[in-house]
């Protein structure tokens, strides 16, 4: 999930494996050509930012690294167009079979597009055609320098959020303009400064949300059209494509949730397609280092831990029978693992009625609809897969679990959340909370236990900045509640800035009349009251009659600790190996358990399944 250069014969010869594979698999290879302009990170270039504005200083890019771009002349726009040729040949030389021109998201040539970032007073600014000059030169520089070999795509946002984009109607224009260049349009909306428009949430932006936008530009174009725009579901691909609106899918998170969706979808094992949720795990995870997923385990490790997507080793034990305790996340998976692998029996037993644990009730609050897909995928797998069974309402102690003549035993019994406010930061529970009228856990609002009298005023301290504390808080104010959040973090829903809902959740809130206090650490509770601190020690006060403590959690892990306690039990019992998974082990966001079943059913026979083992890292082979 990282870019990469095009830029000499080594970079090419590695393209072409990658292009060789996936021709090997008789798909098509595009290669996307780019160039951030004003907001290019220049992390490893260290060169400066290109802009095409001809206001010196005054028009600074609106976000993006420190610093104000050096305006294009004419000689950089030459050298520019001429690099797009350069990587165009050497995309055709490592044998893709198209070459996108990227002008969407905001970048270079949507900069010259748009009159908010292009003030040039030369042919590249002011009219529509000289913003489009540059975009349209380096389309056919590129067109006469590999069209005969490549088809040419070129990616353009038709709507971008704010100021800075370029209008709809202008966008038919452009279409209009370069299309003789082109062959297939490349199709989204938004840019790097509202990303979440692009890679849309699904907790506030529904599948399918810019077909209308796609409607109102169709008729600018013959040419096939790629539109994006969450597509997860079949039928909603179906009838976007049949409504002649558009006429190829793009989605890549779909892909990453399950990379063989097509094939699913061409034997007819819809059933078997595991939903992309529109969590945006992938880009928060990706934007600290290492992309992953919330649905699939494998996403990323298929070489470096040797995972395929479908396939899993059958175990060499064909007599292993396997209880988990707790079919939440991480006890899901790692059960439907296990069964997958060949165990002889594998039970999944949880005291709820049905399976998914902590998420099943997280799913009926606002906006997360779509996250329960989590919980269907995996319920068709255990009704399909008969050597699991999914034994309901049904609690087990430590004796009950000796006693139930399993080989192995993996203990999945999940977390709860602290009702002491206990944070991180303070490293102390929250004294005083006695003077408040009620305090709730999040499982105790989530269960629909009792509820404060309505209308009276509630405070959600949301110390862990998940997606936890703001939902309830919509939630609360959904039901009529007085509601505030406090939060320690430097804004609401601290961790929506990483998956991209956040600006959609606080402005939400504030339409519902939730009062949002940030960069507040509670100390105590009085009478009807939350005291603590904000920035620069700034004394903060909160009248209030009910507190939810969004604080932490503290693993469920008591059955894990007893089983272990007592060595010469296990032995007499017959259980070879007991196993602590998910938030049992250490209560964390839904991907993190979700991966640990999996690894463990992936690494159940190595010689310490407790422990991962190493995965391969990228290494210079030293030579001698
Ligand atoms: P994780 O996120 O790690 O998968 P969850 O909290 O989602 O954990 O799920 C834990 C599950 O374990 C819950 O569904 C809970 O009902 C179940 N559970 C906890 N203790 C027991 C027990 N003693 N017997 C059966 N099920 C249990």
């Amino acid at each position: 999930m990282h870019s990469s250069d095009i830029w000499d014969d080594e970079d090419e010869r590695r393209h072409k494996l990658m292009v060789d594979a996936v021709h090997d698999h008789g798909a098509l290879a595009s290669i996307e050509l780019h160039h951030g302009g004003a907001h290019a990170m220049r992390r490893l270039s260290r060169e400066h930012a290109l802009s095409p504005s001809g206001l010196a200083g005054e028009l600074p890019p609106p976000a993006g690294p420190l610093g104000t771009p050096k305006i294009m002349t004419v000689e950089d726009i030459d050298r520019v167009e001429q690099s797009f040729v350069d990587a165009a040949v050497r995309g055709r030389n490592a044998g893709y079979d198209i070459v996108d021109v990227l002008a969407g998201y905001g970048y270079l040539f949507a900069q010259f597009l748009s009159p908010f970032h292009n003030h040039r007073n030369d042919r590249y600014g002011g009219s529509l055609e000289n913003r489009a000059r540059f975009w349209v030169e380096t389309l056919s520089r590129v067109r006469d320098a590999v069209g005969a070999d490549c088809a040419i795509a070129t990616r353009m946002s038709v709507q971008t959020q704010g100021p800075w984009g370029h209008t709809l109607e202008e966008s038919a224009a452009l279409i209009e303009m370069a299309d003789p260049l082109v062959d297939l349009w490349d199709l989204n909306v938004g840019s790097v400064l509202d990303w979440g428009s692009d890679i849309s949430p699904s907790r506030v932006i529904p599948e399918g949300r810019n077909m209308d936008l796609f409607t109102r530009i169709r008729g600018a174009t013959e040419k096939p059209i790629v539109g994006v725009s969450r597509w997860t579901s079949p039928d909603s691909m179906a009838q976007a494509v049949r409504s002649g609106v558009i006429d190829i899918i793009g989605s890549a998170r779909q892909s990453i949730a399950d990379p063989f969706f097509p094939q699913k979808l061409y034997e007819g094992r819809t059933e078997d397609i595991r939903e992309c949720m529109g969590i945006n795990h992938c880009i928060s995870s990706l934007d600290r280092g290492n992309m992953a997923c919330a649905q699939n385990a494998t996403a990323g490790e298929e070489y470096r831990r040797g995972w395929h997507p479908e396939r899993f080793e059958p175990l060499e034990d064909k007599n292993a029978s396997i209880l988990v305790v707790g079919a939440g996340p991480a006890g899901l998976e790692a059960a439907i693992g296990l069964a997958k692998r060949g165990a002889e029996m594998v039970h999944l037993v949880d005291s709820a009625d049905q399976v998914g644990g902590h998420l099943r009730p997280v799913v009926e609050l606002p906006g997360l609809r779509e996250w329960g897909r989590f919980i269907d995928h995996r319920l068709i797998q255990v009704d399909k897969l008969s050597n699991l069974q999914f034994i309901p309402a049904t609690t087990l102690d430590a004796d009950a679990i000796l006693d139930y003549g399993a080989s192995h035993v993996v203990i999945a019994t999940g977390a709860r959340w602290l009702r002491n406010g206990l944070t991180p930061s303070t490293h102390a529970a929250l004294p005083g909370l006695d003077g408040l009228k009620w305090v709730f856990t999040p499982e105790q609002l989530l269960l629909g236990g009792e509820r404060p009298t309505p209308g009276c005023r509630v405070s959600v301290y949301d110390a862990e900045g998940g997606y936890l504390g703001s939902s309830l808080a919509q939630l609360l104010a959904n039901e009529g509640y007085n509601v505030s959040i406090v939060t320690p973090h430097a804004s609401v829903a601290a961790e929506g800035d990483l998956t991209l809902d956040g600006p959609a959740v606080r402005s939400s809130l504030h339409a519902s009349g939730v009062a949002m206090y940030r960069d507040v650490l509670l100390t105590e509770a009085g009478l009807g009251v939350l005291r603590g601190v904000g920035e620069f020690e700034v004394p903060f006060s909160l009248e209030t009659d009910a507190a939810v403590l969004v604080t932490m959690r503290s693993p469920v892990d008591d059955l894990y600790q007893q089983l272990m306690a007592d060595r010469q039990a296990l032995d007499a019992s017959g259980i070879d190996a007991v196993y602590c998974i998910g938030d049992a082990l250490s209560p964390r966001p839904l991907a993190e358990v979700m991966f640990d079943g999996h690894r463990l059913a992936r690494e159940f026979e190595s010689p310490d399944p407790s422990s991962p083992l190493p995965y391969k890292r990228e290494s210079l082979r030293l030579v001698d």
